[in-house]
């Protein structure tokens, strides 16, 4: 027999094999070894775990095996993919914005209980404002969007490649009619406009703490995550004009991270001077990020 004659495996052993291959890679590589196979066949993963005895063609178990050594090098999942999941919706990522992170869903749903408070129902044409500062693929601000229809949200961002990708995901959810994206430095481009919510997760990371390939996080663009020195270069540069950003009764969300939230906290402090303002945890009990409501 032809040594290099393909043997056809099962979707059950290529799968098998993929995990083992994936288990340097990260910490879920059954479910990665899943999602990329799921991705090469076309399938759901409900599929794959339901067909375990159907066989790959040649082509799929090559395409399967390359998207695991990519895996295996570091490459976070979504980027493979092209895709990751946010809030319960899918969201198109590539590598010119941050991967959503579960925890950042924390700021979503302060963000939709402040704006469903101040939904007036006597008015109900009339839209609650979000910004979403350093929008990057839109996750927070088109989920919004996408779960209450009385918001309007705009969205700023350095990269004009974040605001491609922002864009393509509120149309792809529905809510572009509700979405404005501008290109520019953190509320530059809104001028003197202000909001119900606020919300930003700006680069937070010291620079010398910035993962790097093969790091997952190293593939991700380092001005989304690079907060300069101490990791608050770019709060330190929004807070002073934050409260011009704020309507009356209105919401700030902060996303941070433990190293960072003494100093943050000084900063806040130093712009909201007479206010106070809750530091909230995250899932796994970690300070994540910044409350803060102004009078009425
Ligand atoms: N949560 C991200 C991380 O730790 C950082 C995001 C940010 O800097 N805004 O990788």
């Amino acid at each position: 027999m032809n040594a290099q004659a393909y043997r056809p495996l099962t979707v059950a052993q290529t799968l098998a094999r993929g995990i083992v291959g994936l288990a340097k890679a990260g910490d879920s590589p059954r479910s990665d070894a899943l999602q990329l196979l799921a991705f090469v066949l076309g399938r759901e993963r409900s599929w794959i775990v339901a067909h375990g005895e159907t066989f790959l063609s040649k082509p799929q178990a090559e395409k399967f095996a390359g998207l695991c050594d990519v895996r295996a090098g570091g490459m976070p999942l979504a980027y493979i993919l092209g895709t990751v999941g946010f809030y319960g919706r899918e969201f198109t990522v590539n590598e010119k914005v941050l991967v959503p992170r579960p925890e950042t869903e924390h700021l979503v749903d302060e963000a939709l209980a402040h704006v469903k408070a101040r939904v007036n129902p006597s008015l109900p044409k009339q839209f609650v404002t979000v910004l979403d500062v350093g929008v990057g693929s839109g996750a927070i601000a088109c989920t919004i969007a996408a779960e209450n229809a009385n918001v309007f949200v705009e969205g700023t961002d350095t990269s004009s490649a974040a605001i491609k990708v922002a864009q393509h995901n509120a149309r792809r959810l529905n809510v572009i009619g509700r979405c404005r994206f501008h290109y520019g430095s953190l509320a530059s481009p809104v001028g003197d406009r202000q909001y119900d919510v606020v919300v930003a997760n700006l680069p937070y990371v010291p620079s010398a703490d910035v993962p790097r390939p093969p790091e997952s996080a190293g593939f991700e663009p380092r001005e989304a995550l690079d907060g300069g020195p101490d990791g608050l270069a770019a709060y330190r540069q929004f807070l002073p004009g934050a409260p011009g950003l704020l309507k009356p009764g209105g919401m700030l969300l902060l996303e941070a991270a433990p190293p960072v939230f003494d100093e943050l906290a000084v900063l806040v402090g130093r712009a909201f001077p007479r206010l106070d303002f809750e530091v909230c945890e995250d899932y796994a009990g970690l300070a994540r990020y910044v409350k803060l409501v102004t009078p009425e």
